[in-house]
Parts: C-alpha cells; structure tokens; sequence
C-alpha cells in the first residue's frame, strides 16, 4: 500500500472526502468526537505525501498550547517530521517578529511581565482588584475585537459588557497604557498579533516573503478565532490562499472573549469560492454521552438531530449530588479510584471544572488520596527549578539553537524516568524531556532562532497556556482548557448554577455559551461521565447554599437526586432523555426494577463479566451493562434468537458472547 492510501485507511467516507477534497478555502464543520482534528491532520499528511504540498511550507494553527502539542504529535505520529511549523497564533505570531526584529538588527521589546501592576498604577485612585481585573479584560476585548477606542462604548453596549469603571475613564487608561508600553519599550501578549498584522500589512515585499513561505494554512479549532487572529490569518494567507479550517460552531466557548463563531458559520461569506463540507459520524463517545452533551446545547442547537455514533452501548452519565464541596473532592477522589486499576492508567481519566479556583480545590483533595494529578495552570513548566536550570544554558549558548541541541540533549541525559529515580525526580526528567521537545520543535521551524530566543519565546507563550509532563497522572483542569482532549473517564465538579453557568453570565449570548461549556466537558468523555455538585461550598470565610445547574435539568427532568434527599447512594444513574419526561420516567422505573436482583444467575453472571472485561483488558461495562445483565438473568434466554430478544444485546454481543452465555444459562 502506497504512503498515500495507508492515510486514507480506516476514513468514513466523510472523512475521506473532507482528507482528499480539491476545494480551496476548505472549511470542515462537525461535532465534537467526529474526527475534525483526525481528519486536518491526515489531510495534511495526505497533501504531503502526494506531494500537492511541500511540508515546508505549511503551517498548522490552533488556540492553546496544548492544542498545538496534540496536533504536533499527531502529525508526528502520521510520519511528519518536524518540518511542519506549527503553534498557536500568538507563537507563530512571536516568532515571526522576532525573525524579522533579527533581520533587521532591532533590538526585540520586552514582555510586559507586570501588566496587572501597569494597569493598576494608571487606573490611580484606590482602584480594587475586580477593576483592575475588569479593566485588563476590557482593554483585551478591544485588542480581540480589533475595535477602535472610539468604537468600544458602542461595540461593548452590543455585547452587553458591563464593566465595574466608566467608559471615559477606561479609556483614558487604555491609551495611557498604549503610550507607558511605547515609553518603556514593552509590549504585552496581545500586541504580538497586532504588530505581526501591522509588518504584513505595511510592508507587500514582506507580506510576499510570507505568504510564500507559509503556503498552506490549516487551522483547528476555527469556531474561537476573534477578529484580531483572522486579521492575521487574512494577512498570512493573502489573496491567493490555500486553506483549511476545522471546527464546531456548538464549541464556541471564547466569546467572552471577543472570538466570533461567524467566520466558521458563514465561511462562504469571508470567502465566496469556499466550500464547506460536513462529517458524519461521532467516533469517541457512546451513544448517551452524545444524547447528554446535545441535551445540554442552547436552542435551537439542542433540536437539532442527534449525532450518530458507531460505540457500542455504555452506562449513563451519573448526577451525584454531595452535602459540602469538600466531600465532593473526596467523593471524585474516590470515584477515580474506583475507575483505576490495571490497563486503566490515571491518564485516562480527568477531573473538569468551570474555574481554575475549583480545580485547586480537587487538586488538593486527590493530593490527600494520593492520586497521581496534573494541575494545568498552577505551576507551569517553564516555573519549575529544573527547567530555569536548563534555561540558563540555553541563554548562555551562542550561535542557533540547533547548535545548542546536543548540549541540552547531554545536560538532561537520554534515559528517561527509570526505576531507579524518586517520583519526584521522574517527574523533573519529564519535564527535562518536555523542554528538550520544545527546543527540537522550535529548531527546526525557525532555523535562525537562537538558544535565547527560544526562552524568550517559551516564556512569552507559556504565559497564555501551561505546558504539561507526560507523565502518568488524572487531569484536573478548566473546561476551556479541556477542548479538542478526549479521556475515557470524565469526572465533572461544581455543576451548580453560579458556576453552570457562572454567575456573571448574563444575557442569551452569554448563557448560550455557559450550555455550549457543559457540552464542551461532557463531550470530551469517551465511555463515562460522572456528574457531580454540592449543596454548600465554602468561598473563603463565606458558606453558601448551591443549587444544582438548571441545565441538568435536561438530562434529570425530575431532580431525581436532591441533595436534600439523597438516595443511599446518594448516586444515580440518569437516562438522558431528549424526548420528554415521560418516556424518561418509565425508562427509569425498569431500570430501577431491573437493577441488581438479587439472583445467583446475576450473581453468576457479574462474576463472568468481571474475569471477561479482565482479560480483554476493558471496563466491565463494556462487556455489558447491569441493566442488561439483570434483563439476562430475569429472562434465562435459551437459544441464540432468545438472546437477541434481550434488550442491550446485538448481533455483535450475541456472535461475540452468545455461545458462553448459553452454555453457563443452560448448564443451570
Ligand atoms: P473535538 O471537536 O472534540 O476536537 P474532533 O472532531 O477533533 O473532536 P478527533 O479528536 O479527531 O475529533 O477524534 C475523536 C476520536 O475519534 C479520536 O480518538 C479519533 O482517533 C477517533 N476517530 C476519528 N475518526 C475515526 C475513524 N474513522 N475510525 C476510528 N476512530 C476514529
Ligand atoms: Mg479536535
């Protein structure tokens, strides 16, 4: 099989129209699990290896840097070597500044590493932490939202932005802050994008140069772009692009932020001769995970169809409801106990929440029981000692980076985590190795950074996103931060309102993202979610009394589990039902009548499902569910047909276990 075919393989034949389209702008639109990010990444590879691309000249974009990792070590994995440049807008954007800052002999600004004191300092007066806070976010909108000063009173009062200062004064800071930045010569995160836009702009030769060198664009992920990045991208591309995005307008969640899901919603409108093609099928989730993610959707999203999904049956997702948030944190804890095991690393399972707050809170608790955890956002990797150690040798080095590869190869040793190491020190040699990556990546994209460069650019983008180890650990992070990742086990915390949706939210705009959120972390489960919420949490010295998301709702029309009357428990299993309580509500009552009778065909029948789900190395549900069991051990099928009448058993069930099940039925 040619390079080429063995990249088609194993494509739905959506995927294999999306993978080998000729249209140009391309854009690829489906839901979460449906293969957007599979199917970028092949069409890249695919374009590569018959050669309608040249690897050099292409660049893949996405929004965090996590994002990137996952798309860098796809491609990877599809035999692309380092050679496609790859990286969120602002480090694509950083290093293009600072090759051309290089060319030109200028001496690269600083950061701005303080800009909360920066603001806090122009804001004057006694100004509180929630302004100077509302301020920065403010002056990041206008900078998103490519607006001018004299537009924002407008453009904010469309939105329904409500920020805690006047508008006069806020702009007042805004364009003293433009000025103090000039003055001192700094620049912040988000004048990368505006600067890489003004060199493009400004300059055709140079904007050629570009646009020559980063041919093909393809970018995941298009629902978040704001104007700001589609300017650049618009810069990047030129006239004449050659482009492909990827998205889910259901998973638009950085609106607060000034992205705009309408450049992927009318993508024939910003490019007339684009074709849009759509995805078929969902690959990551069963069939009640995707019923409980759509449930969640605003209207009229919610309505529409359901995706189709080709996974087997799992459990349904699970609402626990808890008395306080800290026995929620130990109950999860528990939880992912219960769902470790052999075959089952801590990696395939993760903890979201709706802020970084809550997630320390989790963090703290899977601490108490010894969960091995990844904290996104809490200590970032370029914070670790052992990787300021290795930042000194790379700032001291001279001449490019690729030069300095072999020392920072020989200062981290090439052993990786062995036995012999402490935890602790397994986790720093994750981390060594993490960084040596990034420098390898780094190098081959941009042959004329140097060793200092490469810190600088690593600190500058590290800020926007931590970098994570590899190591074997459950996730805790932000639903935001979770989009495009997949676990097998989810773990949701906090599903209460004040946080599903936060109590900020208001208005439509905004409340449909907090519903696109919940879809977002629900949708990221493979085979199980499991819901949670308490009924107190404890927000520093204050208690308050939570209610459960009114979103639930959708998936537990009944408030079946109430924190005032917990079931023993005090967990249960809830049947997403799209088509009204009523059906929802017999579906219930047999499951309850169903559930674990207490009969030793049950009994017998757990036994085998443990020791079969052991040895295909699968959580026992896959092997079947207790409703199915319990329906089995009430019905004492006889024959292969009888078999098949049972509900939760189809043909595949049936060829695959039928023979072993009669036989154990029979010899009763
Ligand atoms: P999201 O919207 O969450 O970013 P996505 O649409 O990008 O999701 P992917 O992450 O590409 O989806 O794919 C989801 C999962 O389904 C992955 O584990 C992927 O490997 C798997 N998958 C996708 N297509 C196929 C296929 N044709 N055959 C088998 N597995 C597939
Ligand atoms: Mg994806």
């Amino acid at each position: 099989m040619s390079e080429a075919d063995a990249l088609i393989e194993g494509l739905d034949p959506t995927q294999y129209n999306a993978v080998t389209s000729t249209d140009n702008p391309l854009a690829i639109l489906a839901g979460a699990g449906s293969g957007k990010t599979r199917v970028l990444t092949r069409r890249i590879a695919h374009r590569v290896a018959t050669g309608t691309i040249d690897p050099q000249r292409t660049m893949s974009v996405t929004f965090t840097r996590k994002a990137a990792a996952e798309l860098r070590e796809r491609l990877r994995a599809l035999g692309m070597r380092d050679n496609i440049t790859t990286g969120t807008f602002h480090s694509l954007a950083y290093a293009q500044l600072h090759e051309r800052w290089a060319d030109r002999g200028v001496r690269p600004p600083d950061m701005l590493d303080r800009k909360f004191a920066m603001i806090a300092r122009l804001l004057g007066r006694r100004a509180d932490t929630s302004e100077i806070l509302d301020t920065m976010s403010e002056l990041e909108w206008i900078t998103a939202r490519n607006i001018s000063f004299d537009a924002y009173e407008f453009e904010a009062n469309r939105a329904g932005r409500k920020a805690s200062i006047p508008v006069t004064d806020l702009l007042s800071v805004a364009k003293r802050y433009a000025e103090e930045k000039r003055r001192q010569r700094v620049i912040d995160f988000d004048d990368l994008l505006s600067l890489a836009i003004r060199d493009i702009e400004s300059d055709p030769e140079y904007a050629s140069v570009i646009r020559w060198r980063h041919r093909h664009v393809f970018v995941d992920e298009f629902q978040d772009v704001n104007p700001l990045q589609f300017r650049l991208l618009k810069a990047w591309i030129g006239d004449d692009p050659d482009l492909c995005v990827v998205g889910d307008p259901n998973q638009a969640i950085y609106g607060w932020n000034g992205a705009d899901s309408w450049y992927l919603r009318r993508f024939t409108r910003h490019f007339p001769t684009a074709a849009v093609v759509q995805l078929g099928w969902n690959y990551r989730s069963t069939p009640q995970i995707i019923a409980a993610g759509h449930a969640v959707l605003p209207k009229p999203d919610r309505e529409a169809e359901l995706p189709e999904t080709n996974r087997a049956d799992g459990p349904e997702p699970a609402i626990s409801a808890h008395d306080t948030d800290e026995i929620e944190a130990q109950a999860i804890a528990r939880s992912i106990r219960d769902h470790a095991g052999p075959g089952h690393a801590w990696s395939s399972q993760a903890v979201l929440v709706r802020t970084n707050a809550q997630a320390a809170v989790i963090a703290t608790a899977l601490e108490r029981s010894k969960i091995p955890h990844r904290l996104r956002g809490k200590s970032s990797l370029v914070d670790q000692p052992e990787i300021k150690q290795l930042f000194k040798l790379l700032r001291d080095s001279k001449g490019p980076l690729a030069s300095v590869l072999p020392d920072l190869r020989a200062a981290i040793g090439v052993s990786g985590p062995d036995d012999e190491m402490s935890a602790a020190e397994a986790d720093r040699q994750r981390n060594r190795e993490v960084l040596l990556q990034l420098a390898i990546d780094h190098a081959a994209s941009h042959t004329t950074a140097t060793g200092f460069d490469f810190t600088g650019w690593l600190l500058a983008t590290a800020r926007n996103d931590a970098l994570d180890s590899s190591g074997d650990a459950v996730d805790v992070m932000t639903f935001h931060a979770a989009k495009g990742l997949e676990w097998s086990v989810v773990h949701l915390a906090g599903i209460e309102s004040g946080y599903v949706p936060i109590a900020q939210a208001n208005g439509p705009a905004a409340l449909s993202e907090e519903r696109r959120l919940l879809h977002v972390g629900l949708t990221r489960a493979r085979d199980e979610v499991l819901i949670n919420w308490a009924a107190k949490r404890t927000f520093g010295q204050r208690a308050a009394k939570r209610h459960r998301s009114p979103y639930l709702d959708h998936l537990d029309p009944q408030g079946t589990v109430s924190a005032a009357t917990p079931p023993p428990d005090s967990r249960s299993r809830v049947p997403v039902d799209t088509d009204g309580a009523k059906k929802h509500l017999s579906k219930m009552r047999s499951e309850l009548t169903d559930a674990e009778p207490d009969s030793p065909l049950y009994h017998d029948l757990t036994e085998w499902r443990r020791t079969t789900a052991r040895e295909q190395g699968v959580p026992a549900y896959i092997v079947f569910n207790n409703r199915t069991l319990a329906a089995i051990a009430s019905r004492h099928p006889s024959s292969l047909d009888e078999l098949l009448d049972v509900p939760g058993i189809g043909p595949t069930k049936a060829e695959r276990y039928g023979a072993e099940l009669l036989e154990m039925i029979n010899s009763r």
